[in-house]
């Protein structure tokens, strides 16, 4: 069935409790935790805890979830105190997706003014 929990996926196991992360929000539906390899001074993934590969088909199969994704990571960077900010979703392996289940980067704390588009 559509979103369910897959044995080989790191972020499953996250929201299993199964590999430890540092939490910052948690919802019945949706988990935020901070990435184990930071690229700015805040840097969190908030990931749905069904599984999905990426962010379009969780919003195709679960667009509440997906909405409610996107909520979860503004009250992140509320949170954090971040008036700026930008939200990543890499999308496939050559677009620099590593993790193939949905998630949002939240990516704040230092200028990030360049552009790639
Ligand atoms: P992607 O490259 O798929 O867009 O993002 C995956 C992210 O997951 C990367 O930024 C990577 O640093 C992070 N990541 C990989 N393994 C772990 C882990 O075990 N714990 C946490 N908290 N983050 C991880
Ligand atoms: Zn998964």
């Amino acid at each position: 069935m559509a979103g369910e929990p897959q044995p080989d996926c790191l972020f499953c196991k996250i929201v299993a409790g199964g590999i430890p992360a540092t939490v910052v929000r948690r919802t019945e539906r949706v988990l935020a935790f901070r990435d184990i390899a930071p690229k700015a001074p805040v840097h969190v993934l908030v990931i749905p805890h069904a599984h999905y590969p990426n962010a379009a088909a969780l919003a195709a199969e679960e667009p509440e979830t997906a909405g409610e994704l996107l909520a979860e990571a503004g009250r992140v960077a509320a949170d954090e105190g971040l008036e700026d900010y930008r939200l990543i979703f890499n999308t496939g392996a050559g677009a620099g997706q590593t993790v193939f289940h949905a998630h949002v980067h939240v990516l704040g704390g230092k200028p990030m003014t360049e552009r790639m588009v």
